[in-house]
């Protein structure tokens, strides 16, 4: 596969985006000619941010990226993928407890879906630690999360848990 004929997917459920997640978003959009970040529709957790929240804000965050696309989805990646004709499932590997999962979801989506890749790309150092969970924490508590999220997202964050300052 071409690089210039990829349609690289990068799924998640952004509850919310955070740096970890931007800089792989970046990254692929600086190899790739497409994008399309894939918001998760899971009826099964309760987040934090609706939806649409969660498609407004990484609207807001990638607006600098012009090959940018936000979308979201429930049900199989591999259906969502197909649908948009994506050809690369992009993903972020923190750390080796993220290995196994992703792992598995790999070689079920590649079962599932042959013509379709996936690819790994490695964290930035300094985001290896950093999940939507955790920020979410910190927040709730009032913790300083400017380092780990955009500034719109820690505005809504704010938002959020005001009721708590
Ligand atoms: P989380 O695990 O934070 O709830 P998501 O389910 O939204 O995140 O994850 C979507 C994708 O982003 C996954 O491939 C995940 O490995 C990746 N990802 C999440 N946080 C980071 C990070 N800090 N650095 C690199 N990749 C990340």
């Amino acid at each position: 596969m071409e690089a210039q004929h990829v349609k690289a997917i990068c799924p998640g459920s952004f509850d919310p985006i955070t740096n970890g997640h931007l800089d792989i978003i970046e990254r692929a959009a600086q190899l790739f000619p497409r994008v399309i970040v894939a918001v998760l529709e899971n009826p099964n957790k309760k987040p934090l941010f609706s939806l649409m929240e969660r498609v407004d804000l990484i609207g807001q965050v990638t607006a600098h990226l012009s090959n940018i696309e936000v979308s979201c989805f429930s049900g199989l990646l591999v259906d969502f993928a197909r649908r948009v004709e994506g050809n690369l499932i992009v993903k972020g590997l923190r750390a080796i407890s993220d290995f196994e999962i992703e792992f598995q979801m790999a070689l079920s989506n590649k079962k599932m879906a042959p013509e379709i890749e996936t690819m790994f790309m490695m964290t930035k150092n300094e985001y290896s630690f950093l999940s939507s969970s955790m920020i979410k924490e910190i927040a709730h508590f009032g913790g300083a999360v400017h380092d780990l999220v955009p500034p719109q997202v820690e505005k809504a964050l704010a938002l959020k848990f005001e009721h708590y300052f």
